[in-house]
This record gives C-alpha cells, sequence and structure tokens, in this order.
C-alpha cells in the first residue's frame, strides 16, 4: 500500500542519514589521520591531561600550575597541524543535513522542523499537491462558476469563513465541515487553505478519507514493518493527531463500517481534545453523516465545526467544456 511504504520510507531515511553521516565522519578522520600523524599524539596527550585533571578534582590535590598552558597549547598545536593540512577542528565532528535533530528526526520529544517538512513533501508528493496548490489558492479563486443568486452567496460565504478560519488560526479552535455535490469547488477551497497555511509554515497534512483509513487500519492491524509497530503507530499518531492541520478530503468515498466509523470518531475527538485543528470536505449530508457514521461523530462535529456548503453547478465540467 503506497501510506505504509511511505511512511517505512521516510524511517528509513532517517536511519539512512544517521549511518551515512558516521561513515563519512569514520572516512574522514582515517583520511586525516593518515595526512597529520602528530593529531592522534595530541589527542592522546590532551586526554591524557584531562585525566589527571579529575583526579585531581576528585582527590584534592593541585595540579601543576602548567597544566593550564600545557592544554591551551595543545589545542593550539592541534588548530596548527590540522589547518596545515587543510583541514579545520569541524572536519573532526559528524557532519548532519540538519545539525537541529542531528538528522534523528527529534529534537527532544518534539518533531524536529526538517521531519514534519520532509513528511508533508512526501504526503503531498503522493498526491501531486505541490503542482496542484500552484493552480489551487487565494490568487486564483473566482466567483465566475458561481450563478448569481444562492450559489454566488453561498461561495462568498464560504471564502469569508476560509478567510476568517487562517487568520484565526494560531488562537482559535476552529475547524470546518465543507458540504456540497461533487464539483462545486470543495477541493478548490481546501487547497486554498492549505496552501495559505502551508506557507506560513503550519504542519499540515492532506489525505483522502481513503487512504486516511489505510494508514489507519495498517497501523491498527499491524501490516507495518516487523518490529516497528510501535514506532510506527507513534509515528502515525504524531502525524494524523498532532499535525497543525489535518485535512480529510472526500469524506464518504471510502467504505464504512464500524472500523472506519471508529477510527473517524478517534481522529476527531483526539484532535478536538488536542486542540488541533481539522477540515473535513465531503459530498455527503449532515443526514448521511448521522446514518452512515454513528451519532457520537455527528455531535462532536456537529458542536465543533464551522459549517460551509457551497452550491452551483459542477466547476470541473463548465471548465471543460469553456476549453472544448
Ligand atoms: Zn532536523
Amino acid at each position: 500500500m503506497i501510506a505504509r511504504t511511505a511512511f517505512e520510507q521516510i524511517l528509513k531515511e532517517y536511519d539512512e542519514k544517521q549511518l551515512e553521516a558516521a561513515r563519512e565522519l569514520r572516512e574522514r578522520r582515517e583520511q586525516i589521520e593518515r595526512e597529520v600523524p602528530r593529531l592522534k599524539e595530541i589527542e592522546d596527550e590532551i586526554a591524557g591531561l584531562s585525566v589527571s585533571e579529575a583526579i585531581s578534582r576528585i582527590s584534592g590535590k593541585a595540579l601543576p600550575g602548567s597544566y593550564k598552558d600545557q592544554l591551551a597549547s595543545l589545542r593550539a598545536e592541534k588548530d596548527k597541524v590540522l589547518s596545515e593540512a587543510g583541514f579545520t577542528e569541524d572536519d573532526l565532528n559528524a557532519h548532519y543535513e540538519c545539525e537541529k535533530c542531528r538528522d534523528t528526526g527529534y529534537v527532544g520529544n518534539e518533531l524536529c522542523t526538517c521531519f514534519k517538512e520532509r513528511v508533508t513533501n512526501i504526503l503531498y508528493d503522493q498526491s501531486n499537491i505541490k503542482e496542484i496548490l500552484k493552480e489551487e489558492n487565494f490568487g486564483t479563486y473566482s466567483f465566475k462558476y458561481y450563478p448569481e443568486g444562492e450559489a454566488l452567496d453561498a461561495a462568498k460565504n464560504a471564502l469569508q469563513k476560509a478567510e476568517s478560519f487562517i487568520r484565526d488560526f494560531s488562537r482559535s479552535e476552529d475547524n470546518l465541515f465543507i458540504t456540497g455535490a461533487a464539483g462545486v469547488g470543495k477541493t478548490f477551497l481546501t487547497n486554498c487553505i492549505a496552501k495559505e497555511l502551508l506557507d506560513q509554515g503550519y504542519f499540515v497534512v492532506y489525505l483522502s478519507a481513503i487512504r486516511l483509513f489505510d494508514i489507519l487500519s495498517d497501523v491498527t492491524f499491524g501490516s507495518f514493518r516487523t518490529g516497528s509497530e510501535g514506532a510506527s503507530s507513534e509515528f502515525v499518531k504524531k502525524h494524523i493527531y498532532d499535525c497543525d492541520l489535518l485535512i480529510i478530503d472526500d469524506l464518504g468515498t471510502e467504505m464504512v463500517n464500524s472500523f472506519t466509523a471508529t477510527q473517524l470518531f478517534n481522529c476527531v475527538n483526539e484532535r478536538i481534545l488536542g486542540k488541533k485543528h481539522t477540515i473535513i470536505s465531503t459530498n455527503l449530508s449532515l443526514k448521511q453523516l448521522q446514518d452512515n457514521y454513528s451519532e457520537r461523530i455527528f455531535s462532536r462535529i456537529a458542536n465543533k465545526y464551522t459549517f460551509i456548503k457551497l452550491l452551483g453547478n459542477d466547476i470541473r465540467m463548465t471548465k471543460k467544456l469553456e476549453e472544448n
């Protein structure tokens, strides 16, 4: 499954990055030691001095006054022999792609920004979203496809709600539930919001409902890489439950059963509790949501989501007709 491969791929990438940094350092170190044989001796002498320093600290016996001078002169010599051979002190350290997390993906218990970006890219790459967002954003949003009257009013109202959702994003706990028939611009509007928040540096995860349940079922039924289920579910939890904005596109297109109903509730509920924003777009009416999923999902969404309803003709069809 695509989802599983993507998650495994990213975990593996980080493992490989760390191994690569370590391998590079080892090779560089060997080369430096070959070209600067004196380096090892200096380092041993510095280490020896540090040991004497530690012993004297513990035993309370004072070190000879020359200790600091010796250390300083060894360090100066180290710099000198390195630079004479064309190296710097920094060449003795591992070089990471991301110095913040040293390619582990974590800074303390928090996910590093590099990791979030990578996940965003990987999720978005697969649905080709980066290309789409170049076309579908507030800059290209147009009312011209909405017929005068009810549909146009609804579109204007939707735009207003989307804009205030973005404006208040950092301080509100708002979520959006976008309904409407196929082709009335739900995904377009969602893309506009996603682009804006991605540009502001938020961690946005965009999944079709089908993909979302695919990933959640992989995690639940443990079909992730053997031996790493714990890490993988932790990983998925981090992204699906904890990202700044989760977009669930086209809810209702997946196979609805008790598993998906439970998973959807957990996901919606966890995110509300964690004060994280979610956007759900769907062709379903509220009545269908209530009938197809469960009363408790319906009530969470009814209480915690702002509703946006789009009306009008199928814009994709209209565009196609214009092109021909
Ligand atoms: Zn990092």
